[in-house]
């Protein structure tokens, strides 16, 4: 039972059911892969962000499973108070080495990645220019800072560019996602850096969806605009194509040692497990070993979005494997979705606040796990149904 100022609690989960935006979260039975387990069925899933299946990789659980035998499960407490294991830097000398950047430190998430470093950077008197889609820990980060945050338009250089002829005093930092994640498009990078040296600013990317996906192996955006040495810092996730859980910022040595001291959730939030660290390390031995799984992404993401232009939806423009499937308002993407549930496919839709009011979707997020059959399987169900409801 709710206590009496608790009350409103109610009412709010009453609208979000009303307007389609209640989130239902399902379990699954089994592992993170092309096919997942619901109420002891079989699904076909499109929903997550392992993009390389390296979720449940036999190579990848055994390292997790050699790391526990060696150093137990836990990490004491935050690494400045209790330590750090040879596992953290093992990692971090292999991202480092993956990403072409002196340093890198790890955190327990992208997402405290991000708060991490803005708040680090910029303080009260200075100022942030942030892409109107920067993701949600990114716009948290820059709340935290206390320092003035001036919004550009989404991937647009001119609103940018007047932004940051606005005077100001103290240090300026320009943050954007390197790959949109709602809508699969890319920040024009090259244009962001030669804006920065113009206006000495500093130069953040959130590379999440970047990696494992972008560039050479996927090492990311950085490395598919050719801009090493010239992006300040980059953040990312281990959570996303490389399949474990955690977030780390890359870049100068100098930079790393600051935000050990000074990056609030390093200091005040223990460090990652040593069975995720191990296993991210071999994610990123995977990568660098050979592109197998990156090329097969993109052919399987190819090969699906051909096909669902083909029959009429509305994709989006989208530049990655993230394919959006534009539905309108929220409670079509939710009707939508719940359908295609019932040919057995997994794909949830997506409404306000992660996307704009009337822009709900269903993104659809192919792996290199999938077969061709897979996808045609998920293709014939979204044909199906798009039909059943006149969307196509
Ligand atoms: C997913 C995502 C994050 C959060 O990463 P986690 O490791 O899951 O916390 C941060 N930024 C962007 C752009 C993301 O897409």
């Amino acid at each position: 039972m709710l206590s009496e100022p608790l009350g409103f609690v109610q009412d709010e989960l009453a609208s979000l059911r009303e307007q389609g935006l209640y989130n239902s979260i399902r379990t699954l039975e089994g592992p993170q892969g092309a096919w997942v387990t619901i109420n002891g069925e079989s699904m076909l899933n499109f929903c997550s962000n392992n993009y390389l299946g390296l979720a449940a990789d036999p190579r990848i659980m055994a390292a997790a499973k050699a790391a526990i035998d060696e150093y137990g499960v836990g990490p004491g407490a935050v690494r400045t108070i209790a330590g750090t294991m040879t596992l953290h830097k093992q990692l971090e000398d292999a991202l480092a080495r993956f990403k072409k950047v002196p340093a890198v430190l790890t955190f327990q998430s992208g997402f405290t990645a991000n708060l991490a470093v803005v708040g680090a950077l910029v303080g009260k008197g200075d100022t942030i220019y942030s892409d109107s889609l920067n993701h949600a820990s990114i716009i948290d980060g820059c709340r935290l800072s206390r320092a003035e945050i001036k919004v550009y338009e989404h991937c647009n250089m001119e609103s940018l560019e007047e932004r940051l002829k606005e005077p100001v005093s103290g240090k300026r930092l320009i943050i954007t996602d390197g790959v949109f994640s709602m809508d699969g498009d890319l920040a024009p990078l090259p244009e962001i850096v030669r804006l920065a040296k113009k206006y000495n600013a500093i130069t953040m990317v959130d590379d999440a969806h970047g990696e494992g996906v972008m560039g050479s192996n996927g090492r990311g955006i950085v490395d598919h605009f050719g801009l090493h040495g010239q992006v300040d810092i980059e953040v990312g996730t281990l959570s996303k194509a490389l399949g474990v859980v955690g977030g780390y910022v890359a870049g100068a040595k100098e930079l790393v040692d600051y935000l050990a001291q000074r990056g609030r959730p390093f200091l005040f939030s223990s460090a990652l497990t040593p069975s995720d660290v191990a296993a991210c390390t071999r994610a990123v031995e995977i990568l660098e070993a050979d592109d197998e799984l990156v090329s097969k992404l993109w052919e399987n993401a190819r090969y699906f979005k051909k096909a669902m232009g083909d029959l009429g939806f509305d994709i989006g423009h989208s530049e990655t494997p993230i394919t959006p499937v534009m539905l309108g308002e929220a409670a079509r993407a939710a009707e939508f979705s719940q359908k295609l549930f019932g040919h057995k496919v997994f794909a949830q839709s997506i409404g306000f606040p992660t996307v704009p009011q009337g822009k709900a979707r269903i993104r659809v997020m192919v792996s290199a796990a999938h077969s061709q059959e897979d996808l045609d399987y998920g293709i014939e169900a979204f044909e199906g149904v798009g039909k059943a409801m006149g969307v196509i």
